[in-house]
């Protein structure tokens, strides 16, 4: 029974045993359920274009060049985002970052890949 269960998603132990429908993980004591883990993917989480799961911090590329109104140059594919924050931004904007020799703006997590 233990080999359909899916490892600990606190900290990935596969010693994962259900009680009364509820996953608990004897090494970290985390307890969850499989309806919660397998609706997580769309609750506020926020993903790349590959599907990595974005966090505050994160370095990304950017896949596409964007036009950006006020620069001449805009921002061309492969250009390196650092320290992103990820925010309920306008629309479908939910990354904000700082570009080099733009400044501060919003990205949609569609248009980059997690470094
Ligand atoms: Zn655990």
């Amino acid at each position: 029974m233990t080999d359909t269960l899916p490892p600990c998603p606190a900290c990935s132990s596969e010693y994962t045993y259900e009680v009364g429908g509820l996953l608990t993980c004897p090494e970290c004591a985390h307890e969850w359920t499989l309806e919660a883990e397998s609706g997580a993917a769309d609750d506020g989480v926020i993903r790349d274009a590959v599907g990595n799961v974005l966090a505050d911090g994160d370095t990304v590329t950017v896949i596409k060049s964007l036009k950006v109104k006020g620069s001449p140059t805009g921002i061309k594919a492969g250009t390196k985002v650092r320290n992103i924050r990820l925010v309920q931004g306008v629309g479908d904007h939910d990354i904000d970052c700082k570009v080099d020799g733009i400044g501060a703006m919003q990205l949609k997590s569609s248009v980059v890949k997690k470094v």
